[in-house]
Formats: C-alpha cells, structure tokens, sequence
C-alpha cells in the first residue's frame, strides 16, 4: 500500500490561500518519489466554497469539515480537530503551510502523535537513506537535508518556495476530461476556549505609496546599517512615481517601517519596475514582488537567488554603485534636476 498525504488547506474567510496549491507542489513531489495518495482537509466554520474550488481545480479528494465555532482561525480548536480526524484515519505525511496558523499547529500535531515535525520546508529529493527535506537556515546562508525517524511526518512549507500547482497539470494529463474530487463533508461540534479571536489588524502598507508606484526600490540586509538606506532613497528619487521599500529583517531592526515591507507578510506589489538591493531574494520576499514588470537587482553575492528572478544582475557594492550611477547619469545628461529624464525614458 502507498503512503497517504494530506493536505492542510489554509483559506481567510472562505478564499484559499495561494500556499494551499504549492502544498500540492510538494505533495505531488512526495509522490513521485514515494507513490501513494493525496487528499486535502479544509476546516472552518463555512467551508463549502473553498472546498469546491479545491475539488475542481484539483480533481482530488477534499474533506470539508465544519466546526460551528471556527470563523476564524483558532490555534486551539485546531489542534484539537486535526488530532480527531487524523486518529480516525492515519497519513504518513501531513502538509501545513510555513504561516503563523501552520507553524502554531503543526508542532503540536506532531506530538500528538508522536511523529516527527520538519518546518519552514522548501522542497524534497529522494536520498539513498529515504527522503529528504530541504530548508535554509541561517538567512539562506546554509542549506539543511532533514530526515524522519518516526512517522506521521508533519511538514510546513515556506510560502512562495516551490510554483503552486496549476488546474492545466491535473493527475489525469493533457486532453482529458477532468472530474471534479469527491468532497466528503462532516461536522465536528468541539469546543475550547483557552484561545478566544481577538480581531484583525489591517496592515501598515495598505493603502502605501507601495500600491501605486511605477517605481520601487527596495534595500535588504546588505545596506548594513540604517543610515545607508539613503542610497535607497536617492535611487527611487530619480525616477517619477517611485517609492521606497525593503525587506523584512530592515524591518525587524526599525531601520525602516513595516509599512514598507515587501514580501508575504508585507505588502504584494507588481510595479514597472523593481530594483532590490542588497536583498538575497529568500522566497518570501520575493513572493512579494515577482509580479513587477521588470526586475533589477544589484547584490555582491553573483550566487544570490535574486538573480534568478532578475531581469538585470549586478554584481557590486550597492553603495559603490548608486552613488556612481547617479553621477554617470548626470554627467550624461549635464542636468542638475534629471529625475523626470531618466525615470520618464525608463518608463517609456
Ligand atoms: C514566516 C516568515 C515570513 C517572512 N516574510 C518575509 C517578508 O514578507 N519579506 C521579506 O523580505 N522577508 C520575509 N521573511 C524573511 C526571509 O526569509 C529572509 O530572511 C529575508 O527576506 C532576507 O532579507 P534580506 O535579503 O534583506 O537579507 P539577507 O538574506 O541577509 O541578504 C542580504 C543580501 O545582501 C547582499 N549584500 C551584502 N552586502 C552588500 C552590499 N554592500 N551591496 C550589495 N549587496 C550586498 C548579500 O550578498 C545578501 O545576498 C520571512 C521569514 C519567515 C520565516
């Protein structure tokens, strides 16, 4: 018999989650190594829509489980729930996605159980000694294969690492009729009230410059210290309709607002064009920003990630190269005001 994965689906208020379809990513990579079956538990207190659309947009079995108390998420009922249905049927691999309610529950299934837990999951290849699990600690510096000794395996996935599963790759293949998955609807009157919803908080970049710009130009870790985001700050000056931006750790450090963060627990932007410097492109940043139309970025490491996202690399010092790029630029020009020159041509 093969092994049996589940899904975790993650949805707000009824819409899916992008993550829940890159879980199907890994969850089909897991099959390829490993054959067995997929299906997915979605869970809320109204789950009838985004089980349909997983059922149709993924042609597999959805368990859609209604718990009357769950409008929102609820760390607690959570646990709770997924330990009673996953004793009433066992998988071997449980697939949460790396977000603030996966990482709260996924740990605690695991002990429940008392399997084995993998977070912050990027992707999976298949080693002599079985599978392995593959995540980059320490800012991506390092790479890390995780094994399993004991099993159920819970495993989060980082948002945005692996391409989300799209309904053109079906199970069935090219040229057939799809079937929708069968959808098996139940209800779970548990309660628990160690845990009460509290509210939700809009976040700082709604409604940002960041939405609107033509123009972003972000700084990550390696403008080193807050005051060099000035070189940030002259960049985007050149160019009309610009704003400012950053990765999450400049953040962290309050060298700039949360209000500016870009990636998947800032804001998501799709600008003309995106220029990050001295930001390695770890895949939550660049979930972010990959809808931009064209993607510049300048980074010492020539092995960033950013690069392979990137429409133009360079290679340098961020601080060596905008303070020299703009002096170029207003030497070619020979004008003292060139932002709407440059931005304006660029942009053209
Ligand atoms: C649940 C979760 C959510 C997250 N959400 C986000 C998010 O929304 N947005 C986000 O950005 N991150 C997010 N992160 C963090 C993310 O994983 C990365 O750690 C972060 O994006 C790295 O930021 P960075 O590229 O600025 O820093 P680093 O990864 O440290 O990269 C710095 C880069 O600067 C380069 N560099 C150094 N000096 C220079 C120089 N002088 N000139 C040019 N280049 C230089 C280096 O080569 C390196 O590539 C999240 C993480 C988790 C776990």
């Amino acid at each position: 018999m093969g092994k049996k994965t589940a899904i975790i689906a993650e949805h707000h208020n009824g819409v899916l989650s992008p993550v829940t379809y890159e879980l199907l990513t890994l969850a089909k990579r897991i099959q390829e190594i490993e054959a067995g079956d997929i299906c997915f538990f979605i869970l809320g207190a109204d789950t009838k829509k985004p089980a349909q659309t997983l059922s149709t947009r993924t042609g597999l079995p959805v368990h859609a489980v209604c718990i009357p108390g769950l409008a929102q998420y609820n760390g607690a009922l959570y646990k709770k729930a997924l330990s009673v249905l996953f004793t009433q049927t066992p998988f071997d691999y449980i697939l949460a996605p790396h977000s603030s309610s996966g990482m709260d529950y996924a740990p605690a299934l695991s002990m429940a159980f008392g399997g084995s837990c993998i977070t912050s999951v990027e992707d999976v290849v298949k080693t002599d000694g079985g599978l392995c699990f593959i995540r980059y600690p320490v800012w991506r510096q390092l790479s890390a294969k995780l094994m399993a000794d004991t099993y159920p395996l819970v495993l989060t996935l980082q948002p945005g690492a692996l391409k989300a599963f799209s309904p053109e790759e079906k199970t069935q293949g090219p040229n057939q009729v799809y079937s929708q998955g069968p959808i098996e609807r139940s209800v779970l009157d548990i309660t628990d009230h160690s845990m009460v919803y509290a509210g939700t908080k809009a976040s700082p970049s709604e409604g940002s410059d960041l939405a609107r710009a033509d123009v972003i130009v972000s700084g990550g870790r390696g403008i080193r210290e807050a005051q060099n985001y000035k070189y940030i700050e002259m960049l985007a000056r050149l160019f009309p309709r610009s704003a400012t931006g950053g990765s999450r750790p400049i953040c962290d450090y309050k060298w700039i607002p949360y209000g500016k963060q870009v990636g998947i627990t800032g804001a998501t932007v799709s600008p003309k064009l995106y220029i990050a410097c001295g930001i390695s492109g770890a895949p939550q940043h660049v979930e972010g920003m990959k809808g931009a139309g064209f993607i510049v970025a300048v980074n010492t490491d020539p092995d960033a990630p950013v690069f392979q996202i990137a429409d133009v690399c360079i290679v340098e010092d961020l601080m060596e190269f905008i303070p020299f790029f703009i002096e170029t630029f207003k030497k070619k020009r020979g004008k003292e005001d060139e932002r709407n020159d440059l931005g304006e041509s660029f942009l053209a």
